[in-house]
């Protein structure tokens, strides 16, 4: 049964500070945003996901993410948002929906398993906490203790099926949560136990704290690193990294020959003991013939994240006398960023010569290589 899940980003995120919303700041090497849309997509049940941002900021959000995802306008209010996310879901009404807040980025896929199996005995379902510290209500200028007994903090996200959330909806505004408006039709609510990974990201400090969190509790970072050489022939432009440059000859090869991009999945592949680009890709299987190689590229993201990896942070040399790098190289910067969900300030690309010496020297091809760090994904606890 397909799942769709619908982020909500459409917030300004100020109270968080920084030059930009909140949820495109830079989260160990992945903007906010990034780290749910990429839980989600490679959660083996969902088949949809659904990011909600600011209306007029499509773009933005486009060219952070590239086709990552589908991404709508919101509305006025959090509400109008999330009916705008739903009204872009391709599933049916009894399909389930999930709905997250873009500002909780630690989403586990043990999590969104667990959301999806509950959600076949409930009418909606959400991860919660229970409340450990001391409640005081203050009225006044008295302060009385409230007790915690049987108080939840609830997080996203929140799962129903698709028709029923659109009818709740439709029948309150202005809900704290959408399963406030479940909880209004008198439908069965059900909380499983919810992570601390799941934080919230409302003020400044927030943001280290739940980097430190993620970082620290989840493993210890894996590297890699890939080469690879393609040699010339006549044409008139090469591809690196995705961006095609003008030059009196191409590299030659069975794909589209782009050298970095091969050294950067052999990095991922590697830092992940995944095998090498030609282990996923045959250089004798006639579909990978004149292929573009992001696709090599977004399938070592896709198997590492699978296997419980991000990346992190990667940085590519590029070894030619010829062309120059250096004039394109944001460009290529900003188009592996795209295709591996980095930041782009947690993507480098440097170029380098061999001083006129060995088959570079020569101006017989190009050389690559390329580092990358794998982190481990959030889990459950
Ligand atoms: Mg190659």
């Amino acid at each position: 049964m397909p799942v769709a899940a619908v982020i909500v980003a459409a917030g300004r995120g100020v109270r968080a500070g920084g030059d930009r919303p909140k949820q495109l700041q830079t989260l160990a090497g992945k903007p906010v945003i990034q780290w749910s849309v990429d839980a989600f997509e490679t959660h083996a049940e969902v088949s949809q996901t659904i990011l909600v941002v600011p209306a007029d900021d499509e773009a933005t959000y486009r060219a952070i993410l590239g086709d990552t995802c589908d991404i709508v306008a919101g509305g006025e209010t959090r509400t109008d948002s999330v009916k705008a996310g739903l009204a872009a879901c391709r599933i049916a009404e009894d399909d389930l929906v999930m709905i997250h807040d873009a500002a909780r980025p630690g989403l586990s896929h043990g999590l969104i398993s667990d959301l999806i199996e509950a959600a076949q005995n409930a009418d909606g379902v959400a991860p919660a906490l229970p409340v450990a510290d001391a409640l005081k209500r203050e009225t006044g200028d008295q302060l009385t203790s409230v007790n915690r007994d049987g108080l939840y903090r609830v997080q996203t996200p929140q799962v129903f099926r698709l028709g029923l959330i659109r009818t709740a909806l439709s029948q309150s505004d202005a809900m704290v949560d959408d399963l406030a408006a479940i909880e209004a039709t008198k439908g069965k609510v059900l909380l499983i136990k919810g992570s601390e990974h799941l934080a919230k990201i409302t003020y400044p400090d927030d943001l280290k704290r739940i980097e430190t969190l993620l970082m620290s509790s989840t493993g210890t970072p894996r590297f890699g690193t890939g080469f690879d050489v393609h040699a010339f022939e006549p044409g008139d432009a090469v591809t690196l990294c995705g961006v095609s440059i003008p030059h009196d000859q191409k590299l030659s090869g069975h794909s589209d020959a782009d050298v970095a991009w091969h050294a950067l999945t052999d990095a991922i592949l590697g830092a992940a003991a995944l095998g090498d680009i030609g282990d996923h890709f045959p250089p004798s299987d006639p579909q990978w013939k004149g292929a573009a190689s992001e696709v090599f590229l977004r399938h070592a993201v896709k198997i590492a994240a699978e296997a419980g990896w991000a990346v992190t942070s990667c940085d590519l040399t590029i070894i030619c006398e010829a062309p120059k790098v250096k004039p394109h190289r944001d460009a290529m910067r900003d188009a592996t960023a795209k295709i591996t969900g980095l930041s782009l300030d947690a993507v480098s690309v440097k170029a380098t010569t061999t001083e006129g010496l060995g088959f570079t020297g020569r101006r017989e091809g190009i050389a690559a290589q390329a580092s990358a760090v794998l982190t481990p994904l959030p889990t459950t606890s």
